[in-house]
């Protein structure tokens, strides 16, 4: 589906957002990727929800993503026997290890380790921090608490306790269970939770057996330390300012999305930006002015993609939300600043012929009148490098592997087309220029830009670019086998 805009949207799916008609609606709004949050919902739900989005796929005819986000040792109280309870500012609620459903006076915290951790004095803090807890006592499967910061408290909501360094392991046994699930059912990205360390991410990667790509969620202070060393080893990185902005002090939250979402372009890995960002379109139609603004600038840093958490899954208006992002997003990439910006933050160390081919392509699109440039990719990589690029023109991205397909719909500005096997160069042009027609890039009497690596089937190869006519019957005439 042509887009008009670049940056791509993430939306999380979950009761709002779980029938055919609602993915479907949200995928014509503008949603590229689907995300499926492992931490709510069984796996009989994950899976009802990633066979309606493979549906939906197939009735609208273009690629889309799907978002498997593991829990990782994400600290979570249980549920409610009415769902939620009010917690008051000064009362007294207690966290246990019992089964009962919890009421007004307590809930359980299924984590052992949590309550040898503990100590009076210590904070807690629910729901992405905004409620506030502090220990007065405990022992080893309770802790009574006060409510410093008080506000509603639903089924399974995060618990942070940032005072405390507990000894918990990167995947717990419901993360590889998970793992393994949602790679049978087959999704395109792998999100890991509370990554720490390289390691983390080599695990998760080994147990994938490259049956995903490999996503690094920042949300820990200690990731935030060994960034470049986690880049290097992700296919993608997430800024979770949700939990990150309880583990720092949130005013250090804006530098480090614009840190991290520079080194993610410059490495050629999508970056999304996530967490809160129309929070308020949960309740209401209309986002604050404070919202679209946040939406915007990540855009104008050149977030490969911005994300919906709540707002989609469990919100009022999950195609509004939609909708917002969209029109937020082909408003500020119409700004003639957000090319100057995009532009002046272009820091792409070149060292391979594939970067000098796709920097020759945008230069060439940028100098003459070039309505799209087309590669051919199979692993992706010449469409991540085409994309670190920014052009000005749309990137149309053919594969004959679905899997990347549906991975690159993360990716900046990344129109994704299958096609049938090409082995000549003839062939790649021949199917750039039907999808360019196909899809509404150019017309007949257009130029594209075609790039492509031969011998086909070595990643990495890149190695001819041509300008093409959009007309097959120049090509069949002109085109040297
Ligand atoms: P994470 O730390 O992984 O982001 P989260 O709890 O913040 O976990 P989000 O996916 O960001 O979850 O969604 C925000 C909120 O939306 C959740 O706290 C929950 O209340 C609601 N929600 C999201 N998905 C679902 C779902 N599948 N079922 C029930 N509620 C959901
Ligand atoms: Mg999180
Ligand atoms: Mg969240």
């Amino acid at each position: 589906m042509k887009r008009h805009r670049n940056v791509k949207i993430v939306a999380t799916l979950g009761p709002a957002s779980s029938t055919y008609e609602m993915i479907r609606a949200l995928s014509e709004a503008g949603a590229d990727v689907f995300r499926l949050n492992m931490s709510h919902g069984d796996h009989a739900e994950i899976g009802a929800r990633h066979a309606l989005i493979r549906q939906v796929e197939a009735d609208l005819g273009s690629p889309i993503g799907i978002l498997a986000d593991l829990q990782g040792p994400k600290l979570r109280v249980g549920t409610f026997a009415n769902g939620e309870e009010e917690l008051v500012e000064g009362q007294e609620f207690r966290l246990d290890l019992d089964d009962a459903p919890g009421d007004a006076t307590r809930v359980r915290l299924p984590h052992k380790e949590i309550f040898d951790a503990l100590e009076p004095g210590s904070s807690l803090l629910v729901n992405d921090g905004k409620i506030r807890l502090k220990v007065k006592e405990c022992g080893a499967n309770f802790a009574n608490c006060i409510v410093t910061v008080g506000g509603v408290i639903s089924n399974r909501k995060g618990v942070n306790v940032p005072d405390v360094v507990l000894p918990l392991a990167a995947l717990s046994e419901k993360d590889r269970k998970d793992l393994e699930f949602v790679c049978n059912l087959g999704v395109d990205w792998l999100a890991l939770s509370f990554v720490q360390r390289p390691a983390d991410v080599i695990e998760a990667r080994e147990l994938a057996k490259g049956r995903a790509a490999i996503l690094s969620k920042i949300e820990k202070p200690a990731a935030v330390k060994s960034f470049d060393e986690i880049l290097a080893v992700s296919d993608g990185i997430m800024v979770a300012r949700g939990d990150l902005g309880v583990e720092m002090p949130v005013q250090a939250v804006p530098p480090i999305q614009k840190q991290l979402v520079r080194k993610c372009r410059a490495a050629a890995k999508p970056v999304i930006v996530a967490t809160q960002m129309l929070e308020s379109m949960i309740e209401s139609p209309m986002p604050t002015r404070a919202e679209v603004s946040d939406v915007a600038t990540a855009i104008y840093e050149g977030a490969d993609a911005i994300m919906l958490s709540a707002e989609s899954a469990a919100g009022k208006y999950p195609v509004e939300a939609v909708t917002t992002m969209s029109n937020v997003a082909a408003e500020v990439e119409r700004d003639p600043t957000y090319r100057d910006v995009i532009e002046a933050s272009r820091k792409a160390k070149r060292t391979s012929t594939a970067d000098g081919i796709v920097a020759a392509a945008r230069e060439i699109a940028e100098t003459t009148d070039i309505k799209a440039i087309a590669c051919v990719t199979q692993s992706g990589t010449t469409a991540l490098l085409v994309a670190r690029e920014r052009p000005r023109v749309p990137i149309i991205a053919l594969t004959m592997v679905q899997a990347t397909a549906r991975r690159l719909c993360l990716t900046w500005g990344t129109n994704c087309f299958i096609i049938a096997p090409v082995n000549r160069f003839k062939g790649a042009v021949l199917a750039s220029i039907r999808a360019a027609n196909a899809g509404d890039f150019a017309e007949p009497q257009d130029l594209i830009v075609v790039i492509a690596g031969v011998p086909f089937n070595t990643p990495g190869s890149t190695n001819i670019l041509r300008v093409a006519p959009c007309e097959e019957r120049l090509i069949f005439a002109s085109e040297p086998e």
